[in-house]
């Protein structure tokens, strides 16, 4: 039989199979995905074959193989044995919400999450919340950056999910998708999930809140269907990608109105730093490229953790 896995709990995974049941099914054996050391050969969003088992009290389902993966998500443990826990995969589309105040969204954070999400194949999608709050001066920020992000190629819509503004919008394009909602505590992650299928709580921001009080749970992602023929992936304490190892050289890659001016850089390997004749720089000095943007570049590129606010205003 053919299907989905929508939970995981390490040893148990529930799978939707084509006739829309639900069946627990196990893994046979030693189950190992060429390439990747992993503690979780299947995850969340796997679509696999399974076999059907009568021979024990209750019927349970062997899986016996896994579907080439579109994409999947990752997590290196913290432990010391570094192994990859893979979160989901399979994820059409990640949204990250954002919000200008309450918490503040630095443009840092919203660029590092499209650079994984790049880096990643997944489409990203930035939902600006909270829209029904904002002052004339915030109203034109909010402007500033949804043409900022779409001059780039990114879809930014701007959302209320207390009013239900363009609420329609976000539910058209998750029909017949996989998504992911990501987000820092405090954006609206709950309320817009809940404006999406009212009843449905996910765990998201509750288990943040424990990892914030360092608890170490461990906590699984989980997938729900919605009544609209979509999906949501719940990442629980996931608030973005986390990190992914990405090679200096490829970075640039990752950015994709530096990508596209790549090849016009005098030097095929040119880091757009302090090159000679960089189209990436040449760019920025005209305002082509926006200076948030290289910026978040080269904190990336130098490894600075530190988040900070970009003043688009300033610069
Ligand atoms: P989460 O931590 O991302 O799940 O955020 P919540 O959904 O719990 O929202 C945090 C707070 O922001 C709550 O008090 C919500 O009522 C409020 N909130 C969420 N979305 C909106 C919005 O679009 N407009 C306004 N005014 N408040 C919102
Ligand atoms: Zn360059």
């Amino acid at each position: 039989m053919k299907g989905t896995v929508y939970k995981s709990t390490g040893s148990w995974y529930t799978v939707k199979a084509e006739d829309g049941q639900f069946y627990q099914c196990r893994i046979k054996g030693k189950f190992r995905i060429k390439g990747i050391k992993n503690t979780n050969p299947v995850a969340v969003g796997d679509r696999v074959l399974f076999d059907l088992d009568h021979n024990v009290d209750e019927v349970v389902g062997v899986i016996k193989e896994i579907e080439e993966r579109e994409n999947y998500i990752i997590r290196k443990s913290v432990n010391l044995s570094k192994q990859t826990h893979i979160i989901a995969a399979n994820i059409d589309i990640a949204f990250l919400i954002v919000t200008l105040n309450n918490p503040p969204t630095f443009t840092t954070f919203i660029d590092r999450f499209l650079v994984t999400a790049e880096a990643y194949g997944i489409k990203a999608v930035l939902l600006f919340n909270k829209v029904d709050t904002y002052t004339e001066e915030e109203k034109d920020e909010i402007r500033y950056l949804l043409g900022m992000y779409r001059a780039i190629g990114y879809e930014a819509i701007p959302i209320s999910a207390k009013t239900g503004k363009n609420i329609e919008r976000v539910k058209e394009m998750m029909l017949g998708k996989t998504s992911l909602f990501s987000g820092h505590s405090g954006v609206g992650k709950t309320t817009l999930i809940n404006q999406l299928q009212p009843g449905l709580s996910l765990k998201t921001s509750e288990i943040s809140e424990q990892h914030l009080q360092g608890q170490h749970t461990t906590t699984f992602a989980e997938m729900f269907d919605l009544s609209f023929d979509a999906q949501i992936i719940d990442t629980p304490g996931i608030k973005g990608f986390g990190i992914v190892e990405i090679e200096k050289e490829e970075l640039g890659d990752y950015f994709p109105e530096f990508f596209k001016l790549k090849e016009q850089c005098k030097f095929n390997n040119c880091l757009h730093l302090e090159e000679p004749k960089c189209a990436v720089k040449e760019a920025l000095e005209l305002g082509e490229i926006a200076m948030s943007r290289y910026k978040s570049y080269l904190q990336i590129i130098e490894g600075e953790d530190e988040n900070y606010r970009v003043d688009i205003y300033k610069e």
